[in-house]
């Protein structure tokens, strides 16, 4: 699966899945704009990985939740690599401390629901404008959750972000088929990366988790990274609005023996 060529934008690309996807698109042959929010440290690094493959990086940061900041992103993208071919939409918060609806306090329901949704939404516009300046076709790779399809007591905002991540896959994915852009929205279960790491390090949760994921095992941020290639890639061309969920069968066996 090869991405010569191309360029990709890849939101929260210092660290877990968006670095690992950073560092296989680069692989396949693109250059990469990487952002980060508050890990310079993590995106530099990831630049250092992308240019070891050979490829060009810019980073910059990003509060996806800054509309008027993503457009400037997406301008100062095509101006310095040349163009824009390729939206990872991965940037985003987690459960955001927990906490019962009737308990939940609005700035963090406001924190999740910008950041997950909101979000990708404004990155996607501003990308799919590009596109269709440019006569179309182009690849959105949006990163929701199994969080999308199970219910989860005392995150429901984080639940209500990735469901509304996956219906505007959907949307998008009918607005866009006559400009040949493609719209996925990769699920992920159990992911190795910062935002699991307290639970994994802790042997009690860690084995609560382990015992409902039927592989028993975390997902690596490579197995999401390489699905984002996939869908990203010529090989995906004819697939479009579709949940591709990966979780060790998780989404089998919740609330199972
Ligand atoms: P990380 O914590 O490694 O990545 C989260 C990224 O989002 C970081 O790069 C962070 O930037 C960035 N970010 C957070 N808030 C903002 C913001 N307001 N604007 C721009 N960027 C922001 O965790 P993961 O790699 O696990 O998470 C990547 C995606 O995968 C997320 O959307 C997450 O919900 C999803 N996911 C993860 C799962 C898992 O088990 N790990 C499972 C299911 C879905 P910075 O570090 O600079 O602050």
């Amino acid at each position: 699966m090869r991405l010569d060529g191309k360029i990709a934008l890849i939101t929260g690309a210092d660290s877990g899945i968006g670095q690992a996807t950073a560092e296989e698109f680069a692989k396949a042959g693109a250059d990469v704009a990487i952002t980060f929010h508050t890990d310079a440290e993590g995106a530099a690094h990831t630049k250092s990985a992308v240019e070891a493959a050979g490829r060009r990086a810019i980073v910059a940061q990003l509060d996806v939740r800054d509309s008027s900041a993503v457009d400037a992103l997406i301008t100062r993208v095509v101006s310095e690599l040349g163009g824009l071919d390729i939206l990872v939409n991965n940037a985003g918060k987690g459960m955001g401390g927990s906490a019962t609806v009737d308990e939940l306090p609005e700035d963090q329901l406001d924190l999740v629901l910008d950041t997950n949704l909101k979000g990708p939404l404004h990155c996607a516009r501003a990308f799919i404008r590009h596109r269709k300046a440019q006569g179309g076709q182009g690849r959105i790779v949006n990163i929701s959750s199994v969080a999308q399809h199970l219910p989860t007591a005392q995150s429901a905002p984080y639940g209500m972000s990735k469901a509304g991540l996956g219906s505007l896959s959907r949307s998008l994915s009918v607005e866009l088929a006559p400009h040949k852009i493609n719209v996925n929205n990769i699920a992920p279960g159990l992911i190795q990366t910062p935002m699991t790491q307290e639970r994994l390090d802790d042997p009690e949760k860690r084995d609560a988790s382990m015992e409902q994921i039927p592989w028993h095992r975390a997902g690596q941020p490579i197995e999401i990274a390489r699905l984002a290639l996939f869908l990203a890639s010529d090989y995906g061309d004819y697939v479009t609005g579709q949940t591709w969920t990966m979780d060790g069968g998780l989404t089998m066996n919740w609330g199972g023996a």
